[in-house]
């Protein structure tokens, strides 16, 4: 079973591939089929299998024999390994395929964003509508009221430290918040600054970037509400 879950994330992580290169472009993510960003040649299915076809390929285009990106590899790979590990958190449960559909929606937002520094609202907007479902059932009236909070507070900041947070990133948090309640939401936002914050060093320290250099913070945030959802991670310790 837990092969058969590993596989099915890594095709659904194929699908995600195909919606983080062409939700920004405003292509369809029906049709056409399959075909390399580069030369245009349609792929073949032997072309196109999940994490299989980049090996056999050796991450070359078949028809134009340029590289393909890692991106696509590794997106099907990831993506195998978060639908594997919630459902040995979860069994196959509501909140396994709840937590599974949310995790494929962020990170189709998470590679857009990292591209393009937006969340776009076709993936973010699905989110809050499965959150808000998943809140009236198990966090009611709590993870309401947390997500206000966290709404609020993100907001604000974006208006003191213009340009800092957007409003994809008060809609990011308010889906998490809705999943996962007050404490682990504080544990995601104080992991993500932390690894913002030595991502930012990094950055400055290699590519002499300015303090000016924008980087978006919501794969960070979307990276921290996988690891604390997926490893109970808590980065602070309150009894309760
Ligand atoms: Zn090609």
């Amino acid at each position: 079973m837990t092969v058969f879950i590993f596989l099915f994330g890594v095709i659904i992580g194929s699908f995600l591939n195909v919606c983080i290169y062409r939700i920004p472009e405003g292509i369809s993510i029906v049709t056409p089929g399959s075909f390399c960003p580069r030369c245009k040649h349609p792929l073949s299915w032997r072309d196109n299998i999940p994490l299989f076809s980049y090996i056999f390929l050796r991450g070359r285009c078949r028809y134009c024999n340029n590289k393909i990106s890692l991106q696509y590899p590794l997106v099907e790979f990831i993506t195998g390994m978060i639908f594997l590990l919630f459902y040995l958190k979860f069994g196959l449960s509501f909140s396994f395929f709840v937590f599974i559909t949310v995790a494929s929606l962020l990170l189709i937002a998470m590679f857009i964003d990292l591209k393009f520094m937006l969340l776009p609202d076709i993936v973010m907007l699905p989110g809050i509508i499965i959150s808000i479902i998943y809140a009236l059932i198990y966090g009611f009236p709590y993870n309401f009221i947390s997500a206000l909070g966290f709404a609020v507070a993100f907001y604000a900041l974006g208006a003191i430290f213009k340009g800092g947070l957007g409003f994809g990133d008060v809609e990011l948090i308010v889906i998490i918040s809705l999943l996962l309640g007050f404490y682990e939401t504080l544990s995601v936002v104080i992991l993500s600054s932390l690894i913002g914050t030595i991502y930012g060093l990094y950055l400055i320290k290699k590519e002499n970037a300015g303090m000016r250099t924008k980087i978006p913070f919501g794969p960070f945030l979307i990276s921290s509400f996988l690891l604390v959802s997926i490893f109970n991670i808590q980065v602070f310790y309150l009894p309760h």
